[in-house]
């Protein structure tokens, strides 16, 4: 079976058009979290995702703001003001539609499912080893798929010298699935790894491999409407160079 995983499209909608044709026919769909939050579009990117069929939809952080699950104050300054943003603009329905996602699951008993971390699910980035040792102990299933740092990599344990290694991923290199891995596609909307195209990655079921993808999308176009809306510059300049 072939899965999209996805993460982080933070209401770039431009952006998750490209993943969605870039990705083709696929018998699933993983997504882990942040529909909205810096981006123009956070009303589009609600209504595409919540039709797209066969869907798991994790709750990230800036979901849980627009619930109110989380207070707006635990955000940074520009983070802040794009969900200031977001709540004039957001249909009730689509906060409805975020109010009813999860902030954990396993999928087909052996992929877990969070936004962060297993550990902490809205708020922990795994960006280093350290972090993913410590989750490894949260989550009894051979893979764990995360989002939230926005960049695209991999994290094994090696079960004899317990010593995490964090494994660069390049794009369309398929990599072998063995027990014990934390896989993060990146950030479909905003990019930090100084790659802006557009990131995601297929897990293939029966080959186990997961083989991660960059797309190129219109960011011009996305960076007028984030000027359009008077949301904060940081936002718009960042997506140009993916950081
Ligand atoms: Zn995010």
């Amino acid at each position: 079976m072939r899965i999209l995983v996805m993460s982080d499209i933070h209401a770039n909608y431009t952006a998750l058009e490209a993943v969605l044709k870039d990705a083709g026919s696929v018998a699933q769909t993983l997504c882990l979290g942040d529909l909205v939050g810096y981006g123009p579009d956070p009303n589009a990117v609600v209504e595409e995702v919540r039709e797209i069929p066969n869907l798991t939809c994790m709750l990230g952080n800036h979901d849980a703001a627009m619930t109110r699950k989380l207070p707006f104050e635990t955000f940074n300054g520009d983070a802040r003001r794009s969900l200031i943003h977001h709540e004039k603009v957001i249909k009730p329905s689509n906060v409805d539609y975020l109010r009813t996602l999860p902030f954990q699951a396993t999928v087909h008993g052996d992929v877990t499912l969070a936004h962060g971390s297993p550990r902490d699910p809205l708020w922990e980035y795994i960006l280093n080893s350290f972090a993913a040792r410590l989750n490894f102990d949260h989550f009894s299933t051979p893979y764990c798929f995360v989002g939230h740092s926005h960049i695209q990599c991999m994290f094994g344990l090696d079960d004899r010298s317990d010593h995490v290694l964090l494994e660069q991923t390049l794009p369309d290199q398929p990599l072998i699935l063995r027990p014990k891995v934390i896989l993060n596609p990146g950030s479909v909307g905003q990019p930090r790894d100084r790659d802006p195209r557009a990131a995601y990655a297929i897990y293939d079921t029966e080959a186990r491999t997961w083989t991660p993808r960059r797309v190129e999308y219109n960011i011009a176009e996305v960076q007028e409407r984030i000027r359009e809306s008077g949301l904060p510059e940081k936002h718009a300049a960042r997506l140009a160079e993916g950081w």
